[in-house]
């Protein structure tokens, strides 16, 4: 038997998702963002499941777009972070990649590229979270050097990216929204007018008095809601990953006792311990503290301890007939990997990504 830790992921899942998506955001294109190996879930796999179901993909950088090309995924694709260098839109070009402009140098790269196929451009505006994107004047400018250049395939598109949609109510938000809306009208009066592309998962749900023509989904595909607090429609999603491994050694411990690196769990009372062939090394959070909530045959049981690099510890004193081989679900279906996430002082969206290839992953569609 080999070891027992494996992710599962539930491509029909992601499916379901895609429906929510469409129900929230029914007059926008769907970009199904897939970075960072598809937030942990396996990007090629992902791609083919949601074909058809989306309008075209998202990557962060030309490794991954081409990481899709090669497993022959035709569809359309999006660098969200555009070319680190000039020499990367010959790669575009040959592949047909879409291409963000974040930034000045970027925009002269390609305006003075050497090109003959135009690539499809998306123009990113910093209205507020100050990582990537122009300024409303840049953004103008660019847009009308592009606009018409042989290099650029139709009108470019523009986009911005909200800071604080998992924020209900915040006025951050409208106020990035008021914003670009000052863009687009200053355009308008230059009879300019483009497509636009604003919400990830956290404007999807939360706010749908914001559409754009572009809807820019990443976490809730993965039904993970991007909400710390309960929300109603992100409740509907359903986790499309299962991290689970199974017991692999049982031991009764008396009052007093301590289990684990450091000595730092300790026995109030004579105690069962089971020890889970998962640990860090599997994706698991080093961080998850004492008393994080582990699922042993659908029971609520406590991690004990820290976490090793191969196994974790858990307190099943108060469960009946745990036995050796029972299976463990550290997150999943049945308990949401932002519980999980909160334990261990983190969001969902860094427990699932940082799955390890060791790992190896069960896909059921
Ligand atoms: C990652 C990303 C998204 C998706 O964000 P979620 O919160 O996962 O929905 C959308 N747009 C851009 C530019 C991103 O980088």
């Amino acid at each position: 038997m080999s070891r027992p830790a494996k992710v599962r992921i539930d491509l029909k899942a992601l499916r379901q998702n895609v429906e929510i998506v469409k129900r929230c955001a029914p007059q926008s294109n769907i970009v199904a963002v897939l970075k960072a190996n598809a937030y942990g879930h396996g990007a090629i796999e992902v791609a083919e499941a949601l074909r058809g179901n989306v309008t075209m993909f998202a990557v962060s950088s030309i490794e991954e777009a081409v990481q899709l090309r090669d497993a022959n995924i035709n569809d359309n694709i999006l660098l969200l972070e555009g070319c680190f260098s000039a020499k990367e839109l010959l790669t575009c070009e040959k592949l047909n990649f879409d291409l963000v402009i974040h930034s000045d140098k970027q925009l002269q790269e390609l305006l003075n590229a050497k090109m003959t196929t135009p690539l499809k451009v998306w123009v990113k505006v910093d209205t507020g979270m100050h990582r990537l994107g122009m300024d409303q004047q840049q953004a103008e400018e660019a847009v009308n050097a592009l606009l018409g250049h042989h290099n650029i395939k139709g009108e470019p598109i523009l986009m911005t990216h909200m800071a604080s949609s998992d924020l209900l109510q915040a006025e951050y938000t409208s106020n990035q929204i008021a914003q670009f809306m000052q863009l687009i009208t200053q355009l308008q009066k230059q009879n300019i007018e483009l497509e636009t592309s604003v919400e990830n998962s956290g404007t999807i749900l939360g706010w749908p008095n914001i559409v754009s023509d572009w809807c820019r989904p990443g976490v809730m595909l993965y039904g993970l809601s991007p909400f710390s607090d309960e929300h109603a429609l992100a409740s509907k999603l359903t986790p499309v990953m299962t991290l689970e491994s199974e017991i692999i050694a049982l031991r009764t411990i008396d009052e007093g006792e301590c289990v684990g690196y450091g000595s730092t769990w300790k026995a109030t009372r004579p105690s069962l311990i089971a020890t889970v062939a998962i640990g860090y090394g599997d994706g698991y959070p080093r961080n998850a503290k004492s008393g994080t909530p582990v699922l042993v045959n659908g029971q609520r049981a406590c991690l004990a301890g820290r976490v090793s690099m191969d196994m974790l510890s858990i307190d099943v004193t108060d469960l009946n007939g745990v036995k050796i081989g029972d299976s463990v679900e550290l997150w999943g279906q049945s308990l949401n990997a932002n519980e999980v996430a909160y334990h261990a002082d983190t969001i969902g969206y860094e427990l699932v990504t940082r799955m390890p290839l060791r790992v190896p992953k069960h896909y059921a569609a």
